[in-house]
């Protein structure tokens, strides 16, 4: 799989993700790549497989154009193979990736890899529910120390990098979940560069990437995303990704992923795989789509508030959004009148839109984030990060908008 690999160097993303990584002359020439779903794999010598365990172990490193033989599936697989080679050109500035069974698996191999005991990270908020409940229930106890800074406030994050030692990792969620509020990548990377640690700056590149948003490019060390949204795109598998410019991250976490046993099935490395050449047009028709509904949402006498890339109002925010977001996005939440009761009886209305966690598919959806995603914080905490009683968060489709924009303001209407 190498020789393709280099064969196809030079080519543009959307030309690289359909050619590079795949070899039809291994899977008996077909054109599409087949699923490998063997656990075990056959040596074609008792040498091969010392071999391939030495560079498996990390005791010896492959010599260029070697070819490894595969040795079980919780180590790697083919379909895991094609998969991390497709997906890298996505990733601006990526040279490698390695596939997980969700994006919560990713998270949690990239802080078991990179923290210590006695060590700390900061994270921004809010945040995805899953990765605060991780760092406050499941790291703290292990002695790595959490430090919460609010988005949006870069003097915040200034003075915890500044106050921090043992920092080893800075975690940002950009935009935030599910206020949208942006921090700025590319100062974070060059705080963190002073840092005498150096920490490593991970971004959760979910909500904006890989089309729209490219961290790697603007400093950020690790770039991971739950597949599960965009990268899939219709709600139906669970996969996430890490990706570096620094093979030696990457090999790092590989090298944990085969202890923790959180490789990416063959069956679901080969969905996720099928949907990468269509991630940029799925992302801009839902941004598209997105933008001009949270445009006119505004406009509507029951909502407050829409935040929305394209309508922040914050100086600072709009000077981050320019320089590092191609598009909006396809995410908004909004603030409706008439506080829970208010935005319950907005969902209860919808008709096209379903009420539903999660985001990223073909399909629209719609939650209040207050009493489900973001349940676990406290009410000062909900309070202080800005997601009120009213707040709706909407992930949109690719359904055509003017359909969907019928339905939020009839669904308003009724309110
Ligand atoms: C969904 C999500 C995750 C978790 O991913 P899973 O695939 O559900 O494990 C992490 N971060 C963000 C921003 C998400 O939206």
């Amino acid at each position: 799989m190498e020789q393709t690999k280099n064969a196809h160097a030079g080519v543009r993303p959307p030309t690289a993700v359909l050619t590079r990584g795949f070899d039809p002359r291994l899977s008996v020439g077909s054109a599409r790549p087949a699923v490998f779903r063997s656990s075990t794999y056959v040596f074609t010598s008792p040498e091969a497989a010392e071999r391939a365990f030495q560079v498996a172990s990390g005791r010896a490193k492959p010599l260029p154009g070697e070819d490894i033989e595969l040795i079980y599936s919780r180590i790697s697989h083919p379909n895991a193979e094609i998969l991390e080679d497709q997906i890298v050109p996505l990733e601006s500035g990526a040279r490698q990736a390695v596939v997980f069974n969700s994006g919560m698996a990713a998270i949690m191999t990239a802080f078991l890899s990179f923290l210590r005991p006695g060590d700390s990270l900061i994270y921004t908020m809010p945040n995805y529910g899953g990765t605060r409940h991780l760092i406050r229930e499941f790291l703290e106890p292990f002695q790595i120390l959490g430090i919460a800074v609010l988005a949006g406030r870069w003097n915040e994050m200034e003075e915890a990098i500044n106050a921090t030692r043992r920092l080893k990792v800075i975690f940002i969620e950009t935009p935030a979940n599910p206020t949208l509020v942006m921090t700025d990548i590319a100062r974070t990377a060059e705080a963190a560069a002073r840092h005498p640690d150096r920490p490593l700056v991970i971004v959760d590149n979910t909500f904006l990437g890989p089309t729209f948003q490219h961290p790697l490019r603007l400093g950020a060390d690790l770039v991971i995303y739950s597949a599960t949204k965009y990268l899939s795109g219709f709600s139906d598998m669970l996969a996430g990704v890490a990706l570096a410019t620094d093979a030696e991250l990457i090999q790092r976490m590989r090298a944990h992923r085969i202890l923790f046993g959180n490789i990416l099935q063959p069956d679901e490395c080969w969905l996720l795989d099928g949907r990468l050449p269509t991630v940029p047009l799925r992302m801009n028709r839902q941004s598209k789509n997105a933008q001009r509904i949270a445009e006119r949402l505004v406009e509507h006498p029951k909502v407050r508030r829409v935040h929305y890339p394209t309508l922040f109002t914050d100086p600072e925010q709009i000077k981050i959004r320019l320089a590092q977001c191609l598009q909006p996005g396809a995410i908004f939440s909004m603030e409706v009148e008439g506080g829970r009761k208010g935005a319950f009886e907005f969902l209860r209305r919808l008709k096209i839109a379903r009420n539903a966690v999660s985001l990223g598919g073909v399909e629209t959806l719609a939650c209040h984030p207050r009493t489900t995603t973001h349940s676990s914080l406290s009410e000062e905490e909900l309070d202080r990060c800005g997601i009120t009683e009213g707040l709706v968060r909407v992930s949109v489709g690719i359904e055509d908008w003017h359909d969907l924009l019928d339905d939020f303001m009839q669904a308003l209407d009724g309110i």
